[in-house]
């Protein structure tokens, strides 16, 4: 059973601080997509990527 990781969203300003994040918990970059919906995790502005882990 594969463990399922919520995606982190970001706004064009949070994008970096996003990615450090990312980096510091899951010790690897992310796979970064155009984000549909959601709101930034870290504003409440709409999302412009999400974080996905990679395979
Ligand atoms: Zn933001």
């Amino acid at each position: 059973m594969q463990e399922y990781i919520k995606p982190i969203y970001a706004c064009d300003d949070h994008i970096d601080m996003a990615i450090d994040d990312f980096l510091v918990e899951n010790e690897t970059f992310p796979v970064l997509s155009k984000a549909e919906e959601g709101t930034c995790s870290y504003c409440k502005k709409a999302a412009a990527y999400a974080l996905n882990k990679s395979e």
